[in-house]
């Protein structure tokens, strides 16, 4: 019988070792995220550069509104973790993506299904009837909390644990990440708060509630919103309502994400004579790079600030 000698079996147990380390680093790469809105793919990004992320929508969509197309399903089923906003805002489109996936690690309970709004406190739920024809009420609350960077910064400190249990070997890495984005935020919290301070009690009309938790945070008071309701286009008697309202107590701006349709703020800035006063911000990030979040964060306040007399 052949046995292999002593040298020889080091020489395997080197090489088995290397395989090993080589399998868990490639697992680490390969770590493939898929992130219903553009902010959690830039978090995610930020945590882990080494993830291969995937978003399902851009800033140009509305993400209360996806079309659950084959591709999106495709991405799913080869996700090794989900990172959404949760709070119902995907309640049209991701069960259904969920369900079509049948990837046992992105359901919801398991690690790799990570909701944002669960690790945050959110304001303002819809108490009204809800109906088909209610629109996107959010009956839990607003769920576009990444508009506050505080918000922003919890989501953050429990998105690194949950990515760190499912890549156990890049727990170091995370950490470190973790701890710089919270360092840079929170400089850049401090610089932004300084800026908006002549945006504080200052008033806003919004549309939808997509800034809520920006008003919130740089202390505006949204005084009236284009949508009769959540997710339902303005009527002209709204319209008029609004007109009449902003007539009485004129607002620093009029607000709307770059998604919206523009024509009814255009109207409302057009009648008070002060088109210069409508803002069109993007609703969420507008490139994937590491510094995505700061950059957004950096236009909607600087803008703001613009329109500030
Ligand atoms: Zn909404």
């Amino acid at each position: 019988m052949w046995w292999p000698s002593v040298p020889m079996v080091r020489t395997l147990t080197k090489l088995a070792l290397s395989l090993a380390i080589t399998l868990a680093q490639g697992h680490a790469l390969a770590l493939t995220v898929f992130a219903c809105e553009p902010e959690w793919a830039a978090l995610t990004h930020s945590l882990l550069p080494s993830a291969k992320v995937y978003s399902a929508t851009h800033h140009l969509q509305d993400p209360h509104h996806i079309e659950a197309r084959p591709s999106l399903i495709a991405q799913l089923r080869n996700a090794d973790m989900a990172v959404c906003t949760g709070a119902e805002l995907e309640a049209g489109w991701l069960p259904m993506l969920q369900a079509k996936a049948s990837n046992p690690k992105i359901q919801n309970g398991q690690p790799g299904m990570f909701y944002a709004a669960d690790h945050v406190t959110l304001v303002n739920p819809y108490k009204g009837k809800v109906t088909p024809y209610s629109g996107d009420v959010h009956v839990l609350g607003n769920p576009h909390v990444h508009a506050d960077p505080r918000r922003l910064m919890a989501v953050a400190r429990a998105l690194a644990p949950r990515l760190a249990a499912i890549v156990p070997a890049e727990k170091a890495r995370i950490d470190r990440q973790l701890q710089q984005f919270e360092t840079t935020l929170t400089d850049k919290i401090q610089a932004w708060e300084q800026l908006a301070k002549p945006l504080r009690g200052r008033s806003v009309v919004t549309q939808h509630a997509n800034f809520g938790y920006l008003w919130l945070w740089l202390g505006l008071t949204p005084v009236a919103d284009l949508e009769p309701k959540p997710g339902v286009p303005p009527t002209p008697a709204h319209l008029a309502r609004t007109l009449e309202l902003s007539r009485a107590a004129p607002p620093m701006a009029i607000v709307i994400a770059q998604h919206h349709d523009p024509r009814p703020a255009q109207w409302l800035s057009g009648q008070l004579g002060t088109p210069q006063k409508m803002v069109v911000l993007p609703a969420t990030v507008t490139s994937d790079g590491p510094e995505a979040l700061f950059a957004w964060f950096d236009l909607m306040v600087n803008r703001l600030v613009q329109v500030a007399p």
